[in-house]
């Protein structure tokens, strides 16, 4: 179907290549995502098109072009300081491997590259001549807020099994249900994410996370994806809660602290594998209490052994872990307590840790938010007269360095850094101690 009432406002690059394809005689539309978002209002990331021009034509049409993916049709135009990705027509071949197509040929119809795609709302074409071309019901589902394949979603599925995971991450992202069908053939056919490769998964479980409704990861588990690429998380949504802190199972927790969390990225990782360690460390007291004395650290190995997998960059892992290993921290109520904590976990670190303890608090019950948020409330004031008054809380600005004590007759060795870290000790206890001459009095003193 075509609507030519439908009006799109396309950035000005993209609307200058369509209209430069165009003028060389090609078709030429922005399609997918841009489409899809610019009719519900939202704002597009980047704005595809595509094209019935070959890649060398593009090339040729265009004074500045990178080749991003040539194999696949897709040429990077520069125009106006931006990337503009310009793709050619074209029809998968058979995926054999249900992940890449044996081979991709371009075409000349329109019809043939739209029904490629995976979902109808991201199988829209659209420019200001044609208006919006919608073969397969995209607008009418946008319209009823459903996810569904483009024709048949068992074939769709066989084909790339990466659009299983990629329905529920457009769930996630629109707030959308599935359709049925395409449920019911992403929970038969889940078993067969195992094929895709651990990047592609990992982008898909970012968008999800990071999307206005990570409670999603519900429904990839009601779909046996999460049993694939993530089944700590089935674990935790098998371990029942029993205690004064929760009502629910450990999964159901992680899901209300991955909604009570801002959607930044490392902020909802380390939610999403903050209690990973639960289900390992269980126990029972006579009157059916339940106990998870210790769960964070075996939670960081847990989060260490999901992230290597998921082949995340050694950045990410590290701080990660750091913040799943003391997520249940809790820093004593004194400048002094504070402070250790912001040496243990890290200065720059601390913030998110702090973000970190309010998600972890937002999950549980509701009669223990109050004073645990009045709680963390005072962690905050603590820390932040702490930094206002620039109390020492490294070793980078302790009054003393090694090189100060070797001067003083300290010899070189060891004992230089045990000195160190004692007087460093001594700072933390008490910020005024933080002078040099008084320093290197206390430590000599300690010497002779
Ligand atoms: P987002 O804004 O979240 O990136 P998007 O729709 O742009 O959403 P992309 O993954 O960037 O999603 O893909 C761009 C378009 O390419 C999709 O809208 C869809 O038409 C098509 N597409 C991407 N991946 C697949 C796939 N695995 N199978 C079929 N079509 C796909
Ligand atoms: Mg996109």
């Amino acid at each position: 179907m075509t609507d030519s009432r439908q009006k799109i406002d396309i950035p000005r690059p993209a609307g200058k290549v369509l209209h430069r394809l165009h003028e060389c005689g090609y078709e030429a539309y922005v399609v997918g995502g841009c489409v899809r978002d610019s009719v519900i209002g939202l704002t597009p990331d980047d704005w595809d098109i595509t094209t019935s021009a070959t890649p060398q034509q593009v090339r040729d049409a265009f004074r500045r072009t990178i080749d991003t993916g040539i194999e696949h049709g897709t040429v990077t135009v520069r125009m106006d300081g931006e990337s503009v990705e310009v793709t050619t027509f074209r029809i998968d071949g058979d995926y054999a491997d249900h992940r890449h197509p044996d081979n991709v040929s371009f075409t000349t119809s329109l019809e043939e590259d739209l029904k490629r795609r995976d979902f109808t709302i991201n199988a829209m074409a659209y420019n200001d001549r044609d208006g919006l071309i919608d073969l397969f019901g995209g607008m009418e589902d946008l319209r009823q807020r459903v996810v569904r394949c483009v024709g048949d979603p068992r074939e769709r599925f066989t084909e790339d099994a990466l659009r299983i995971f990629r329905a529920v991450r457009f769930c996630a992202k629109l707030g959308y249900e599935l359709d049925p069908a395409t449920k019911e053939a992403a929970a038969a056919m889940a078993p067969s994410l195992a094929m895709v490769s651990a990047e592609r998964i990992r982008t898909e479980l970012e968008k999800l996370l990071v999307s206005p409704h990570p409670e999603m990861i519900r429904l990839a588990w009601e779909c046996g994806i999460t049993k694939v690429v993530l089944p700590e998380f089935d674990a935790e949504m098998e371990a029942v809660q029993n205690n004064a802190h929760h009502k629910i199972t450990v999964g159901e927790h992680t899901i209300r602290t991955l909604m009570a969390s801002e959607p930044e990225r490392i902020l909802r990782l380390t939610m999403l594998l903050h209690d990973t360690g639960k289900p390992l460390c269980q126990t029972r007291t006579p009157d059916g209490v339940f106990h998870y004395h210790g769960h964070a650290a075996p939670g960081a190995v847990v989060a260490r052994q999901v992230l290597e997998r998921l082949k995340y960059d050694k950045a990410t892992e590290r701080t990660v872990i750091q913040l799943v290993k003391n997520h249940s921290l809790y820093p004593e109520l004194s400048d002094e307590g504070v402070r250790r904590a912001v040496v243990q976990i890290g200065e720059d670190l601390f913030p998110t840790f702090l973000k970190v303890k309010r998600a972890d608090i937002g999950g549980q019950n509701q009669e223990v938010q109050a004073r645990k948020f009045i709680y963390m409330d005072e962690v905050e004031a603590i820390y932040h007269r702490i930094l206002e008054r620039g109390d020492c809380l490294s070793l980078k600005t302790l009054a003393v360095t090694g090189d100060d004590l070797i001067a003083a007759g300290i010899p070189r060795g060891k004992r230089i850094g045990e000195i160190l870290g004692m007087l460093f000790d001594r700072v933390l206890k008490d910020p005024s101690a933080n002078e040099k001459d008084v320093l290197l009095a206390m430590a000599l003193e300690k010497e002779v």
